[in-house]
């Protein structure tokens, strides 16, 4: 059970975390082993730690160390509401000793004026190591029997430090070691996600919202029946609620279509990060701390939606459409070679691509180095580009089944013109290109077409 940061926020969610981790033991049956409980930094505390960071790099000691103690003084008023006696004074020490632990790396750093990357991640970790000593605080003072465990005793990476790759052999080691007898005493173990260490022992982190990661790998490593990644929203939704009015939940839906909404901004959670789990064919599904109750959304490595035809919508607004054009193209070769090497030398990486005969188009997200790629993509073509333009990716395990999916989402867009259309070669998903002006009315009447009307 992953929880996210803002499900730890304050008392009122480590409430609703330890209610339904209560329920969870209640629910299994006594012969599983008690849930691992993986937990996110309190909101916002990561953000804050990367800007002591700064202060420290800055070499602005007091407001780096005016900001950790702020940081430090929110956990210990929040450890005061969800424990107390005894443990209330031992998790205000633990959390002191956190705190303390970092702010001696500051005062040792600010003269410096240096923070190096391996130095970052120490003090990033500072806000998992604390959020999960409070929520292991918080469970057994709720009456379930919890331990804390310090991830980077489990989780061993390589060294890049920021952006560390997990060594899932070492860490499958280290789990055996240090969680098999937790979970044979019947104690929820609580661990901070995100972070983890090198063979030797030094910290590390998985990159920014790395949490959803430590849950995978430490799912796969533990063969886990299912992964719960417990957060802010129902679930995933069939479009992005601002552009629709009136999303569906998405109940179930296949890794592969996760991948492929994700690129479009489907926010709700990466699904690289969840990659170790899915490829052991574990199950994660996606709950609200909030909504206990309702059942999330569930990914499967092949899952087959019942939904219908489409599993969902995502769009990406404001890309840039380039459109090449060269009589040199005809019968020739190595003409896609030259043409995608110019976006490769610049470092821009093309969504959306079609062809004909002498054209062809691409779209670019990142439209700060197009300027120069159409200069040189001049050097043997025509080029034109076109900004305001917004992709539509409608996806679906099922449009390979269904002859007439491509026909019903182009009659449901009516008139509204349409720049580039592909149907990708998985099969399940079918891409539009227009203006970004239009994108909104087009994602509706494709809601309501494929999903139902929305209001
Ligand atoms: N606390 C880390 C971050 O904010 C990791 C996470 O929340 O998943 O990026
Ligand atoms: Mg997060």
């Amino acid at each position: 059970m992953k929880f996210g940061g803002t499900s730890v926020a304050d008392e009122a969610a480590i409430g609703r975390v330890t209610a339904i981790v209560r329920r969870q033991l209640e629910r299994q049956p006594a012969s599983d082993s008690p849930p691992l409980i993986v937990v996110s930094a309190l909101s916002k505390v990561t953000d804050g730690l990367l800007q002591v960071a700064r202060f420290t790099a800055e070499g602005d000691r007091d407001q780096a160390l005016t900001r950790l103690g702020e940081l430090a003084d929110r956990h210990v008023a929040i450890a005061a509401t969800v424990t107390s006696g005894a443990r209330l004074a031992a998790v205000t020490r633990d959390l002191h000793a956190e705190f303390t632990a970092t702010s001696d790396i500051v005062r040792a750093l600010s003269s410096l004026h240096d923070v190096s990357p391996r130095l970052l991640d120490a003090i990033a970790s500072t806000g998992e190591l604390a959020s999960s000593r409070l929520l292991a605080a918080a469970l057994s003072e709720s009456g379930v029997p919890a331990a804390w465990v310090d991830a980077r005793e489990v989780l061993q990476t390589d060294a890049e430090f920021t952006c560390a790759a997990p060594d899932m052999d070492g860490t499958h080691a280290r789990a055996r070691l240090k969680l098999a007898p937790v979970a044979a005493r019947g104690d929820v173990a609580v661990l901070g996600g995100f972070i983890g260490t090198t063979g030797d022992g030094v910290t590390t982190t998985l990159g920014r919202g790395g949490s959803d990661y430590s849950a995978a790998i430490f799912g796969a490593c533990l063969d886990v029946s299912e992964i719960q990644i417990w957060t802010d929203v129902d679930g995933m939704l069939t479009a992005d609620p601002r552009v629709v009015p009136q999303p569906r939940l998405v109940p179930q839906l296949s890794f592969a279509e996760a991948s492929e909404l994700a690129y479009f901004g489907a926010k709700v959670l990466h699904p690289s990060t969840i990659l170790p789990a899915v490829s052991k064919n574990i199950p994660v599904r996606i709950l609200n701390s909030r909504q206990p109750n309702l059942p999330g959304t569930l990914i499967t490595a092949d899952a087959r939606s019942s939904q219908g035809t489409l599993t969902a919508l995502a769009c990406k607004r404001d890309v840039t459409v380039i459109d090449i054009t060269s009589t040199r193209m005809f019968m020739a070769h190595g003409f896609l070679s030259r043409l995608f090497d110019v976006f490769e030398r610049f470092k821009t990486a093309v969504d959306v691509v079609t062809t004909s005969e002498v054209s062809v188009s691409v779209t670019v997200d990142d439209a700060r180095r197009v300027e120069p790629i159409v200069e040189n993509l001049r050097a043997f073509a025509e080029v034109s580009q076109e900004r305001e333009m917004a992709i539509i990716c409608a996806v679906g395990e099922d449009i390979h089944d269904d002859p007439t999916a491509f026909g019903r989402a182009v009659s449901a867009l009516g008139s509204i013109p349409l720049r580039m259309v592909s149907q990708a070669a998985s099969r399940r998903n079918i891409t539009f290109v227009l203006r970004d002006a239009d994108v909104q009315q087009a994602m509706v009447q494709l809601h309501d077409a494929f999903f139902g009307t929305t209001n």
